[in-house]
């Protein structure tokens, strides 16, 4: 048995000011056949990475293709897009025949000239395979979920855990149904229903929690083999945005249409109550002193990398220093040339430093101080579950009671060796401002004894009824409010 692996991946926020090319996947994850390091996966790489452990105990030959994913930002070039997937391609040529594939893709990316860059590749992926080949796909649960994917893959699954703490559980999943079809032992056929909704659900919120935990305990039973909900990523105006359920059920695709359709509905009835409370900048920081010690997380999703943000908003930095707020950290705030200036400056240095506040308008004013250089460290990386990513080049600097991280290459604050990395304890501050949606809860929700979001004015807009999209297929809520859901395949 022969299975082939390959990953193209990224997270696509088609109104970023951050254009994305070869040089973003080159920085990030950009590893051709063998090159992919045994010890973790490497962002959307994890069918590769289970499938290579697996082979030889479930008696399949697993061919390498490569792997490339970029940070979350702005419509992949389109040039650079076909380059990738024209290299995976010819590498899945000759490597016919497979019985198999397995593809470790994001969901949510988007090409100039192609809006569903996932059903692309699956067409193509489809195409050299031929239909009798089982194609399987793992995705993050921010993907449009489109009609046209789900029809050329045989199984997708997506990872249930928001923060994405079961990337790698997720891929043994989907390994054990590619492998239990090319084995004749079951026959996944896949339900989809569109719940005609824009949300954020994290599963650390009751809610969310108490909807995973029971369609976790549905799959393995009465013939449903994997439940996925598609939550969506707002921030692309591509036609088939909105949240999605599909499931994976054997033989019985009545019955997966209508677990499908009352898991969907359910979901529309939880409009509005599955994100969390957000609170303005001035009132967030006056809750966390009220707390008395520390550490207080407070969180700005608003300017996540991960979602696309640039990652360099000044304001809430300019808030706790207006305020006189000390025994702080914050970051990550993504600016490579202030970093390069902080390692020419060196260890213990004050100096005059301009930082963040760069990329576009919602990035704020530069932040203008004179910074005492408390930490530098080169070629810093964090671990996010099982998985390692890098963070470049990274400087620390203090301005009067808050201690900043600048890092080299844009990610989202997702555990505490961003602080660490250089010497800052987050465990021991009154205050920790985190840039991040809501990964950062896997690591620094432990440690927390409070957690709060905050609004901005920063990129992503939590208020999905301002983001200026012109291409999504409507009604869809909440900007609409009349909406038809409906199994939709
Ligand atoms: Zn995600």
């Amino acid at each position: 048995m022969r299975l082939f692996s390959a990953t193209l991946a990224t997270e696509t926020n088609t109104f970023s000011p951050l254009p994305t090319s070869l040089l973003a996947y080159q920085e990030a994850v950009f590893l051709r056949p063998g090159e992919h390091p045994g010890d973790a996966p490497r962002m959307c790489t994890a069918p590769l990475f289970v499938a290579r452990r697996r082979g030889a105990r479930d008696g399949f030959t697993l061919i390498e293709g490569s792997c490339f994913a970029a940070s979350p930002a702005g419509t992949t070039n389109r040039r650079d897009y076909e380059f990738m997937r024209d290299e995976i391609l010819g590498q899945l040529g000759a490597a016919m025949p497979v019985d198999g594939v397995l593809l470790g893709l994001h969901g949510a990316m988007v090409a100039h000239g192609y809006d569903d860059v996932e059903g692309d590749i699956l067409e193509r992926v489809r195409a050299i395979v031929g239909p009798d080949c089982v194609i399987g796909v793992e995705l993050d649960p921010h993907c449009h979920m489109t009609v046209k994917r789900v029809r050329l893959a045989d199984v997708i699954v997506c990872y249930k855990e928001f923060p994405h703490t079961d990337v790698v559980e997720r891929a043994e999943d989907l390994v054990d149904l590619v492998l239990g079809m090319l084995r004749g032992r079951i026959k996944p056929v896949m339900s989809l229903y569109d719940c005609r909704q824009i949300s954020s659900y994290p599963t650390t919120l009751p809610l969310m929690r108490a909807f995973v935990d029971r369609i976790k305990a549905m799959e393995g039973k009465d013939g449903v083999l994997s439940v996925s909900v598609a939550h969506c990523f707002p921030y692309a105006d591509v036609p088939e945005l909105g949240s999605r359920i599909l499931v994976v059920m054997d033989n019985d695709k009545a019955t997966g249409d209508a677990v499908a359709t009352e898991l969907g509905e359910e979901l529309v009835s939880m409009r509005g109550k599955t994100v969390p409370n957000f609170l303005s900048m001035a009132d967030a920081v006056t809750a966390a002193l009220e707390v008395g010690d520390g550490p207080v997380v407070l969180a700005e999703p608003a300017d996540n990398a991960g979602g696309g943000a640039p990652s360099d908003n000044t304001e809430i930095l300019r808030h706790l220093v207006e305020r006189g707020v000390t025994d702080a950290a914050l970051g990550p705030i993504w600016d490579p040339v202030a970093v390069r200036l902080c390692f020419d400056a060196g260890l213990g240095a004050t100096f005059p430093l301009r930082f963040g506040g760069k990329t576009a308008p919602t990035s704020g004013a530069p932040f203008d101080a004179m910074v005492d250089v408390v930490g530098l460290a080169r070629d810093c990386w964090q671990s996010f579950g099982d998985a390692q990513v890098p963070l470049g080049d990274c400087a620390a600097v203090r301005v009067d009671g808050v201690d900043i991280v600048l890092i080299a290459k844009r990610t989202q604050a997702l555990s505490l060796e961003l602080f660490t990395n250089l010497g800052i304890d987050p465990r021991t501050r009154r205050l920790v401002v985190v840039k991040s949606t809501n990964h950062f809860m896997a690591a620094f929700g432990p440690i927390a004894k409070k957690v709060i979001y905050v609004a901005t004015g920063a990129p992503l807009n939590r208020d999905y009824r301002k983001i200026p999209y012109t291409r999504v297929v409507r009604p869809i809520w909440p900007l609409d409010e009349v909406t038809a859901p409906a199994l939709i395949l």
